[in-house]
């Protein structure tokens, strides 16, 4: 067990000047659902924590007006079960709600969603070392290391924005969803504020994966924010995974339709479960523009979503998974109502 300093602000400001009081080292924590069991493991190593959840007002959730708001503390289960959300945004409240178990949902935030690290096995179960007394290399965990998924046990491995450092699956769900909506972050900071789009907070591995974030250390979101578009009631969040409940996706896919008739005016497709960070499907949007949404062009979509995908040894089925999850989650949402 290590040691740990902890402070408990009631204000964002007061948060912020903790850090810089704390120094190096420090962490914010809210549901704690995954900073603690990372801690567990001996992963993380924070010499001091800032505990945020006594924050006022952190947890408002704002539907009215041209945005939907969710602050940062706001837990996931009252935001997958915010009426305006489930009726307006199907995509917003599946991605959580099909995300860890109802207890987890209850205890996580919206926030502390957005910065879980990967379920990867050689991240998770290298550091205490295995009962075989191995520990495994990883460059995320321990930089220049190696990394033991490539070449290793590799079916849950990303096959879109690895590099020869890293293949590590970007987690949540959340932010598939967010990212699909053009949804951005309010920041604050020693340095302000700022605001900064979902997809921007997430870094490519390349030669260092240890680096996830675009964040400043000190920095904390404060709300995320989605811009309301009259694509959010045709939306769905259609997520695979080993079994149906309380499991990491295997292949996601968050999509939004702005139809005319069964005529794609415009689509919004993001991927999850195959790609080191959230990922936006761009060329399969462009082949939905104008088309009519039907089991073939919804397939082409598929396809176009995983240009550029490189399978490892063992994880080649999750191509052809996401392909279909794409193409499904497109046909789910084509039949959802506007009215
Ligand atoms: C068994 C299990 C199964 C799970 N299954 C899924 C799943 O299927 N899908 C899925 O998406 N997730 C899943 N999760 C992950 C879960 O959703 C996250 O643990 C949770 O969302 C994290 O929220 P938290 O508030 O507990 O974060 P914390 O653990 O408190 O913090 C997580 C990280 O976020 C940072 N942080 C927290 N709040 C802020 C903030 N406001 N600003 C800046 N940084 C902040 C912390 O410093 C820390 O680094 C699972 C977790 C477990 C334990």
């Amino acid at each position: 067990m290590r040691s740990f300093g902890y402070t408990r602000p009631d204000s964002a400001q007061a948060a912020v000047a903790a850090f810089a009081a704390a120094g190096e080292g420090a962490r914010y924590i809210a549901g704690g659902t995954t900073l603690y069991d990372l801690m567990k493991l001996d992963i993380e190593r924070p010499a001091h924590l800032i505990d945020v959840t006594a924050i006022r007002g952190l947890d408002a959730i704002e539907t009215g007006g041209d945005r939907l708001r969710f602050g940062a503390l706001a837990p996931m289960s009252e935001v997958a079960t915010n009426r305006t959300v489930l009726r307006d945004y199907p995509v917003l409240a599946e991605s959580l709600a099909k995300a860890a178990s109802q207890q987890l949902r209850n205890m996580a935030t919206v926030g502390g969603n957005l910065f879980q690290r990967t379920r990867c096995l050689y991240f998770r179960n290298g550091a205490g070392g295995t009962s075989a007394g191995t520990t495994y290399p990883c460059n995320k965990r321990e930089p220049g290391s190696g990394c033991a998924a490539i070449g290793g046990l590799d079916r849950g491995q990303a096959v879109l924005g690895q590099s020869a450092s890293c293949t590590a699956v970007s987690p949540g769900d959340w932010p598939i969803a967010l990212v699909a909506l053009d949804a951005y972050v309010e920041i604050l900071g020693a340095a302000g504020t700022r605001s900064l789009p979902v997809a921007e907070l997430y870094r490519l591995p390349g030669n260092t994966p240890h680096l996830e974030f675009t964040l400043a250390p000190d920095e904390i979101v404060t709300a995320i924010v989605v811009p309301k578009t009259r694509a959010g009631r045709r939306s769905a969040y259609h997520k695979i995974r080993d079994r149906e409940s309380y499991a990491f996706a295997l292949a996601s896919a968050a999509v939004a339709l702005d139809m005319d008739n069964d005529t794609v005016r415009q689509a919004r497709i993001a991927l999850g479960g195959v790609a080191t960070r959230p990922w936006r499907a761009t060329a399969a949007e462009a082949a939905l523009a104008g088309q009519r949404l039907t089991p073939d062009t919804a397939a082409a979509a598929g396809r176009a979503a995983l240009t550029g995908a490189v399978p490892g040894r063992h994880n080649g089925f999750k191509i052809d998974l996401a392909q279909r999850t794409v193409a499904d989650a497109l046909l789910i949402a084509a039949k959802r109502t506007t009215a």
